[in-house]
């Protein structure tokens, strides 16, 4: 365990509920309290992990194995022709709860779903960089 409890362990263990969409070995997923969008589940390990980073290399598989599935059931159950898949990772990047989870988040005709502003910069010292990035792989 990597990290502290959150209330996603409350949810995995069943003390609160959640209206559940998938469960394995591995992953749950569920619909959002909140939802941005009809259809916004979020797609959770169990393995306890606060982002990303933490996360091993078998929970993140499970997760991949899972995602494309739960992404064509959100798209059915919806009628939604496009979504988006969205991971926060820290308070600065909007993380609320500090368990690793992926968003799927249906976007409609009405504007409803994700928000997005994309701040595109200029791409600076790529070769440096990419090398960094390589070099930490
Ligand atoms: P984050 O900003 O950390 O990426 O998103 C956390 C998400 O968890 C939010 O979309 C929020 O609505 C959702 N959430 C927080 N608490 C609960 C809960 O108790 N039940 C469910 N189903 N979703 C929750």
């Amino acid at each position: 365990m990597s990290s502290d409890p959150t209330i996603f362990d409350a949810i995995l263990a069943g003390d609160i509920p959640c209206h559940r969409v998938y469960e394995d070995e591995h992953v749950l997923a569920f619909l959002d309290i909140a939802p941005l969008s009809h259809g916004h589940v979020l797609v959770i390990p169990k393995e306890r992990a606060a982002q990303m980073d933490d996360l091993s290399d078998e929970a993140a598989a499970a997760l991949g194995r899972v995602l494309p599935r739960l992404c064509r059931a959100v798209m059915s159950a919806t009628g939604c022709e496009a979504y988006n898949l969205l991971q926060n990772n820290g308070a600065e990047a909007h993380q609320a709860v500090f368990h690793v989870h992926i968003h799927i988040i249906p976007k409609f005709a009405d504007g409803s779903g994700l928000g997005l502003k994309w701040n595109s910069r200029e791409l600076t010292s790529p070769e440096e960089l990419a090398s960094a990035i390589q070099a930490a792989c």
